[in-house]
C-alpha cells in the first residue's frame, strides 16, 4: 500500500529526513518509535503533504500512485489521513459542519452522491461512540476549548468518519492519562480493517499493549535504525533509546 524508498526532506534548509525506507501492507499497523527530535512528526507531515517541507529526494507511493505529486487535499481524497500531534483551534467553525465538508469531498471525489444534513447526524451519533465522545463537543468549533483528550479523540473521530485506507498518526496518545489512552486505543482498534493500514508514530510503547503493531520502525536522526516486531517496543521500553545509538556508534 504504502512504499517510501530513501526519502529526504528538509524544512528551512534543515535536512531532517535523511533518507527513509518503509513499505506497509493493506491491513498492517506499523509503529514509528523514536527520541525526540529525530523526525518522527516531519515524516507524518511529508507524506500527508505539508507545504513547509521540501522532499530533497526519493520516492512515496500509495498503491503505486506518487503521493509526493499530490496537493494535500489530492492525498486526503486518495485515503490519507494525518491525526495531528498537536490539533489545532478553528474558531468559528463547527466541528460537525467541518467532518461534513471533509466526507462530502472525498464522496464527489470518488463520484458518489454528497450526503444531506440528517442522513450526515444519523452516521455521526453512530460514529462519536467509537471514541465514547460527548456529543455536545461536535455542535462546537472545532476543538476549541477542548481538553487534550478531547482534541486526540477528535482526531480519531475524524478518522472514523473518513475511513481512510492510510491512517497517519502523530502520537495520538501524548497527553492522555490511562482512561483516556484506553478509549483512543480502542477507537483505533474498532477502526482497522484487514485493508486499511496504520503509520502509529508514538514516543512510548504503552499504546502499542493495546494498538498491537505488526512491525515496529526505530527514527533516529531522520533515519529507520532498526525495525523489528512488537518486542522491540518492550526492549525501547525497558532500556529507552540509547542502546540503540550506541549500537549504531559501535558499528561505524
Ligand atoms: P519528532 O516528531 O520526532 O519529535 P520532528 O519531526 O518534530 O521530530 O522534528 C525533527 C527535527 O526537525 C527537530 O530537530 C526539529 O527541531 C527540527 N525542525 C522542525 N521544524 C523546524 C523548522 N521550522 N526549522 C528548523 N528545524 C525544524
Ligand atoms: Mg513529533
Amino acid at each position: 500500500m504504502l512504499e517510501v524508498n530513501e526519502l529526504h526532506a528538509s524544512i528551512d534548509d534543515n535536512d531532517i529526513l535523511k533518507g527513509i525506507n518503509l513499505s506497509v501492507s493493506p491491513g498492517e499497523i506499523h509503529a514509528i518509535m523514536g527520541p525526540n527530535g529525530s523526525g518522527k512528526s516531519t515524516l507524518a507531515n511529508v507524506l500527508a503533504g505539508h507545504p513547509s517541507f521540501t522532499v530533497t529526494s526519493g520516492t512515496a507511493t500509495l498503491n503505486k500512485d506518487d503521493l509526493l505529486s499530490m496537493l494535500p487535499e489530492e492525498r486526503a481524497r486518495a485515503g490519507v489521513f494525518l491525526c495531528f500531534q498537536h490539533p489545532v483551534e478553528v474558531p468559528g467553525v463547527r466541528l460537525d459542519h467541518f467532518m461534513r465538508a471533509g466526507y462530502n469531498a472525498i464522496k464527489k471525489s470518488n463520484g458518489e452522491d454528497e450526503i444531506d444534513v440528517l442522513k450526515f447526524d444519523r452516521m455521526l451519533n453512530e460514529k462519536v461512540k467509537v471514541v465514547e465522545m460527548d456529543r455536545n463537543l461536535i455542535k462546537r468549533a472545532v476543538n476549541e476549548g477542548f481538553s487534550g483528550g478531547e482534541k486526540k479523540r477528535n482526531e480519531i473521530l475524524q478518522m472514523a468518519v473518513y475511513e481512510p485506507t492510510l491512517s497517519i498518526l502523530d502520537e495520538p496518545d501524548s497527553g492522555l492519562d490511562v482512561d483516556a489512552l484506553r478509549i483512543v486505543a480502542n477507537g483505533i482498534n474498532q477502526l482497522h480493517t484487514p485493508s486499511n493500514s496504520i503509520l502509529l508514530v508514538t514516543h512510548y510503547q504503552r499504546i502499542l499493549n493495546y494498538v498491537v503493531p505488526d512491525k515496529v520502525h526505530v527514527l533516529i536522526n531522520g533515519r529507520i535504525v532498526k525495525s523489528g516486531g512488537k518486542d522491540l517496543a518492550k526492549q525501547i521500553e525497558e532500556q529507552g533509546y540509547d542502546w540503540i545509538e550506541a549500537d549504531i556508534q559501535a558499528r561505524k
